[in-house]
């Protein structure tokens, strides 16, 4: 073993079966002689109802920023709209933009129906739509707004392509909708495929992520690592956590370059809080993954290893009791105990767990410097009234010496010119403006550069003709190629 030295770490022991299963953890650490120092905080539930609607009072954030690693239980976020979740409020304030949940199974001691499962999916953990920027904006629609960004996939890419040549993985498959968002999802796959071209000693492959959460649910020994957006890969790791047998053993990094944060995938488990039977290992393993990256490998390895020897020897909290599999049905801290007295063994079926580790290079974010170019305006109307080629004449009646009216979709699809009748509409219109003497008909022929001023003598136009636009969406080319997507349709 590697040299110990003492080392703080903020831990919370959250909600539910929070405080049993840090408890669990918390002892395995110390008999393992980790050498860590803890400074507990509350947060979540009690924090929650004393009026801290982020779930985190001030004190607690002290904590957090004092120290690089944060062990977390699982939190009990309450019901109703008042309350933030705490997990988001984290990782997006600290920074913590990689989300890490490595799934394998432990066939035959666990039940599976994939035995050769070692998955590890890198999710995007600041964007998309967590981001939260939702809005009602007329009375038939609400919208939230998907937000991806250059240094942010950029940043996730990177660290997914870093971890597998740290723990010495083959294959990065990246899971996007690039066939329908061509420009959030396009512009996730077209980084991946760029950036990939500097590890050309990993396989790497782009898939649908409809098609690829299929065959992750049948054939999950064909993935390796997973890179994706925050929502799909928030689906997509619980669907690998189900399947490696209990949504009870996975653990899960939150990784910033200054603070990282390391919790269990599940949630605070309120049926089974206090009863002495929740399974402790999601945390654990998420304790063992705090140990890789302050550099205690050897600690991880060492209690991973004695943990495994546990599962095979039957020692079975009852989330994976099986009869005539298991030898007995144990409780939290019985589990635990089972854990340290087999420190120092390795399992004899069980893949060893190698001391992963690897140090992810930080990031600069270079900004490119394209010539942006304003061409138009989506301009979005409440109106529950006209037909769409009403709607168009008083837009037209409206704007016409200021922008021309490109076309009017609802809900996307194109209705104006030439929709179908059959096309069903909503009280929110998308109506597209363009140069005056834009092309109409011709995608790429019909944007060209328009002064600024002319966006605001437009809106000033509509409102005199009683229109009511809700928001406005600016249309720019980057070094002359579109930075929006066209009407369905269009
Ligand atoms: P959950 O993960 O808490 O529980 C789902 C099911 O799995 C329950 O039947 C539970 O008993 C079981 N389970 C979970 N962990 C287990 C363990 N370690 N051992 C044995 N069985 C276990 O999900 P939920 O019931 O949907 O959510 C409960 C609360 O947890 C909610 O308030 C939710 O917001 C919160 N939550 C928190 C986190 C987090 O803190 N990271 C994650 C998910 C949910």
């Amino acid at each position: 073993m590697g040299e110990s030295k003492s080392r703080r770490i903020t831990v919370a022991q959250g909600d539910g079966i929070g405080p049993e299963i840090t408890a669990a953890v918390l002892k395995i650490l110390d008999a393992a002689e980790c050498g860590l120092e803890y400074d507990h905080i509350d947060v979540g539930e009690r924090a929650y109802l004393s009026g801290h609607s982020s779930g985190v009072p001030p004190e607690a954030w002290a904590a957090l920023r004092r120290n690089s690693v944060f062990l977390k239980g699982p939190i009990t976020t309450p019901q109703g709209s008042g309350y933030k979740s705490l997990n988001v409020t984290i990782r997006k304030t600290l920074g913590l933009f990689a989300n890490v949940r490595p799934c394998r199974s432990y066939h035959p001691f666990v039940r599976t129906a994939h035995p050769n499962m070692d998955v590890v999916v890198v999710r995007e953990n600041e964007e998309d739509l967590y981001a939260g920027i939702e809005h009602r904006q007329t009375v038939d629609v609400f919208q939230c707004l998907k937000v991806v960004s250059i240094p942010g996939t950029e940043k996730i890419i990177r660290y997914a392509f870093e971890y597998a040549l740290a723990n010495g993985r083959r294959k990065v498959t990246c899971l996007v909708k690039d066939n329908i968002m061509k420009v959030t999802d396009g512009l996730f796959s077209e980084t991946f495929r760029r950036i990939g071209k500097e590890y050309p000693g990993l396989q790497q492959e782009v898939q649908i992520i409809d098609i690829g959460t299929a065959r992750v649910a049948t054939q999950p020994g064909r993935y390796d690592v997973i890179v994706t957006l925050n929502l799909y890969g928030d689906i997509i790791s619980d669907v690998t956590a189900e399947l490696s047998g209990s949504v009870g053993m996975a653990g899960s990094a939150n990784v910033g370059e200054r603070i990282s944060m390391f919790e269990a995938i599940h949630g605070s488990a309120p049926d089974i809080a206090g009863l002495d039977v929740a399974n402790p290992s999601g945390l654990l393993n998420a304790a063992c993954m705090m140990l890789v990256h302050m550099g205690l490998g050897d600690r991880a390895q060492r209690i991973e290893n004695a943990w495994l020897c546990a599962l095979e020897d039957g020692l079975h909290t009852a989330d994976v009791f099986r009869d005539g599999q298991s030898s007995a049905r144990v409780g939290t801290e019985a589990f635990a105990n089972a854990v340290i007295e087999r420190l120092g063994r390795t399992p004899s079926t069980l893949k060893p767990v190698p001391a992963a580790g690897g140090s992810i290079p930080s990031y600069t974010y270079t900004r490119p410097t394209p010539r942006r170019e304003l061409c138009g305006i989506d301009v979005f109307v409440c109106d529950a009234t006209r037909t769409p080629a009403q709607l168009a004449e008083a837009l037209n009646a409206a704007a016409a010496d200021i922008l021309r009216l490109k076309l009017i979709t609802n809900r996307g699809v194109k209705v104006w010119p030439d929709g179908f009748d059959e096309t069903f509409c909503t009280d929110h219109w998308r109506c597209r403006f363009v140069a005056p003497g834009a092309t109409v008909g011709d995608a790429k022929a019909s944007y060209e550069p328009i002064e600024r001023t002319r966006v605001l003598a437009l809106l000033g136009a509509l409102e005199r003709a009683g229109i009511e636009a809700v928001k406005t969406e600016n249309l720019y080319l980057f070094d002359g190629v579109r930075g929006f997507s066209l009407g369905q349709g269009e």
